[in-house]
């Protein structure tokens, strides 16, 4: 099991005060904290072996070269791909959707149809208009219902041999809906369309097995699993990376150059145009490390507390309403207070040393469907408490007085 108080050692944040409060985190859904071992590996590398890779013969560049190469087997591994050269190391879930979604450009033609769901990140919605922008092909959304869950017989119908790509969240930034992802790879292959997942969000709860998925691609950041800014990956079947065009053109990336013709480079370097985030990559790698040390079910056990904990509390507030209500998600709680402005409450609650986020959280289309402004969100991580909860069930009920 899980020892959160020597856990909440690991993160020097944790003890800092905001506004004469012992710092409360609940934006994990946003970005997490960083490890004191991850920032051990950032110091470490500018402080030792800061260098170029994989083009200098100096023992500095070799040693950045075998630090860099190593996290990305790492990333192998804990995604289990097949190949080391299936991930690919880009800036982050955003980079990684748009590598895709600019090289499907050349794939795509006039009436054929991407599938996206209702509950999309604007990252994960914005590059695919723009590829529909380019192509003619037309988005299709699979609605979602009060509690927000996909309507998956609703998938069913749109489901052709139009598609040719299916574009879902794994977990819901907004409401912490787990989706049904199996079941929407197993039948997007049935029609031969090409799945790609967006596991920015799941990414800090689960473990995910590309392979037993039989995905196509799936992506995620670093960021939001106790690594930097920066920093995350795409993962992409072998047969479909070497099919892809190259994103960006420049020095790594290519074979032979000539002012008559180029040839790029295999994978993965085919896609990392650049001097990449050398540390950034590294410091990934001790992040998975870590995580994998505290081990995926004991986190997502504790996180289940949390959110039922969470859940029972915060319900407790007359007029609280919470958005997102399947069995199926993860410790993300949005909700709103009768006749509040969130902003307001978030306010309220920032100067209590508590930070939430409040808005749309980048997936406008959800409040739209819920006919609100937006929602405020705690999303819990494993180094949170409960007793950090009642905290901010104390910090939203003296809102409440405040603003009614
Ligand atoms: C955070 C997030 C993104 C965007 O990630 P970036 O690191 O900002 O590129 C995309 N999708 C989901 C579901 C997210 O939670």
């Amino acid at each position: 099991m899980l020892d959160v108080h020597k856990i909440r050692e690991d993160f020097p944040i944790l003890k800092r005060e905001v506004n004469g409060k012992t710092l409360v985190y609940f934006d994990n859904a946003a970005t997490s904290q960083t490890p004191q071992v991850v920032i051990n590996a950032i110091v470490d590398y500018y402080s030792n072996y800061n260098a170029n890779i994989h083009r200098g013969v100096h023992t500095l560049s070799q040693e950045a070269t075998d630090a860099y190469e190593i996290a990305r087997k790492k990333v192998q591994e804990h995604f289990n791909a097949q190949y080391t050269h299936e991930i690919i190391l880009t800036s982050g879930t955003t980079h990684s959707i748009n590598i895709v979604a600019t090289g499907f450009t050349n794939f795509l033609s006039k009436g054929d149809e991407i599938i996206v769901s209702a509950l999309e990140h604007h990252s994960n919605i914005v590059p695919w208009q723009m590829l529909c922008d380019r192509t003619g092909a037309v988005l299709k959304v699979i609605p979602m219902n009060e509690d927000g869950e996909l309507l998956m017989d609703v998938y069913d119908t749109l489901l052709s041999d139009k598609t040719k790509l299916v574009f879902v969240n794994h977990i819901s930034n907004a409401l912490g809906t787990i989706n049904p992802i199996e079941e929407i790879i197993e039948k997007a292959h049935k029609v031969g369309a090409a799945v790609l997942i967006d596991g920015a969000q799941s990414c800090p709860h689960v473990k995910p097995d590309v392979q037993a998925l039989d995905v196509d691609f799936y992506v995620a950041s670093a960021h939001k699993l106790c690594g930097p800014t920066g920093v995350g990956l795409l993962y992409g079947k072998e047969e479909w990376l070497n099919k892809l065009p190259p994103y960006q053109g420049g020095g790594e990336m290519i074979d032979q150059v000539t002012f008559e013709k180029t040839t790029y480079a295999g994978l993965p370097h085919k896609f990392e145009a650049g001097t990449p985030n050398i540390c950034g990559g590294i410091a990934f790698g001790a992040a998975l490390d870590y995580m994998n040390s505290i081990g995926f079910d004991n986190i997502a056990s504790y996180e289940n507390e949390l959110l039922e904990y969470g859940t029972k509390k915060l319900l407790e507030i007359e007029g609280l309403k919470i958005y997102g209500t399947s069995k199926n998600k993860t410790s993300v709680i949005s909700f709103n207070l009768e006749n509040i402005h969130p902003y307001d409450v978030g306010t309220i609650v920032d100067k209590l040393g508590i930070a939430v986020r409040t808005g749309h959280h980048c997936a406008q289309p959800i409040m739209d469907f819920y006919k609100i402004p937006g929602t405020i969100r705690a999303s819990f991580s494993f180094y949170n408490t409960k007793e950090e909860i009642d905290a901010l069930v104390e910090a939203v009920k003296r809102a409440k007085m405040m603003l009614s």
